[in-house]
């Protein structure tokens, strides 16, 4: 999965640029300004909780296009010109063509700096940070239950194949055989190191993806090529592999080590941070055909046969050591 996505030669983010109506797939920036301005309310309200700082880093994974960046800023120079002025910019971004089209989206608001990893995001001050559908392209394990008990899943040229065996959590020994069990250790790594950054520096940080809300069984790696679902294993390093992000687990971590997580789904976050309010704003605005589109942008983010219910928002805060 590491391979087909992010290897510099035949990796799917690092050699195009998948998103958008002509690309693989839409994301929720990519849906409409709503999304973003919801985003940049939260990061405001929770500079204010850290008694307004003059100094902070502004964090993002993953950031495509740069749409929710430039949507975060643009929202906060206007609305809290304070935090704008004090945000340094971290962008994590591991594809040179996204890192580009993020500078060039950035552009206008003369900040930036561009990491690969998140081991160079600044230290020395607090940590705001967000993440849209990052964790879901991280890699995952399989394992799978069989006669012989549960073993880890494997790839070989003849497709799917059981690996060596291994020992699930204790809530899953009893599965039926063919039952699949995800883990992710580059999520668990990445998301522990975050932890630890708040423990540290002190901040917030706000994790959207689709993914389960409970520690469960099943089967979550897919393959999306031009909007539609294709076989995990065609088109390597030309479709979006993606697997769902367990929720539970990451908030397991965030509980270990003494942060607060809130986890709710994308529709209440936004209807919470206002969304209605904002879309009553621009509707007021619009022409016709305007507000039919706004109206439709809007289902689909809080939707539940849209975006709504399957995309869960993770905030994490605390860290008391400044
Ligand atoms: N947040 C954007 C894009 C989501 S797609 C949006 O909502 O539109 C996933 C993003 O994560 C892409 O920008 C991809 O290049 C980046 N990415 C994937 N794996 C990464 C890794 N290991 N390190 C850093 N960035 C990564």
């Amino acid at each position: 999965m590491a391979f087909a996505l992010t290897d510099p030669e035949h990796g799917y983010y690092t050699t195009q640029q998948p998103f958008g109506r002509s690309g693989d797939f839409i994301t929720a920036p990519e849906v409409s300004q709503l999304f973003g301005e919801m985003i940049a309310v939260w990061c405001v309200e929770q500079w204010q909780k850290l008694g307004c700082p003059n100094a902070f880093v502004l964090a993002e994974l993953g950031g495509g296009k740069g749409t929710l960046m430039a949507d975060v800023l643009r929202t906060t120079r206007k609305i809290a010109p304070a935090f704008f002025a004090a945000a340094t910019l971290a962008m994590v971004e591991i594809s040179p063509i996204l890192q580009a089209a993020q500078q060039q989206a950035l552009q206008p608001f003369a900040k930036g700096q561009w990491h690969t990893t998140i081991d160079s995001i600044p230290q020395d001050t607090p940590l705001l940070l967000f993440a849209n559908e990052f964790f879901d392209a991280l890699p995952i394990e399989q394992y799978i239950k069989t006669a012989e008990g549960w073993h880890e899943r494997g790839v070989d040229t003849t497709g799917f194949v059981a690996g060596a065996p291994v020992t699930p959590p204790a809530l899953f020994l009893d599965a039926p055989e063919g039952s699949i069990l995800e883990h992710s250790p580059a999520t668990t790594a990445i998301f522990t190191q975050l932890c630890e950054r708040l423990q540290n520096q002190k901040g917030a940080m706000l994790i959207i993806d689709y993914g389960y809300a409970d520690h469960a069984l099943g089967d979550t790696l897919q393959a999306v090529k031009n909007h539609q679902y294709v076989p995990v294993l065609e088109n390597v390093g030309k479709a979006d592999i993606t697997a769902h992000v367990n929720f539970a687990a990451l908030e397991d971590i965030a509980v270990e080590k003494k942060l607060s997580p809130t986890l709710s789904t994308q529709r209440d976050f936004l209807h919470q941070y206002g969304i209605t309010t904002r879309l009553a704003g621009l509707l007021k605005n619009a022409a016709a055909a305007q507000q039919e589109e706004l109206m439709s942008q809007y289902q689909r983010l809080v939707g539940v046969e849209g975006m709504g219910a399957l995309f869960k928002v993770l905030c994490v805060s605390g860290g008391s050591r400044f």
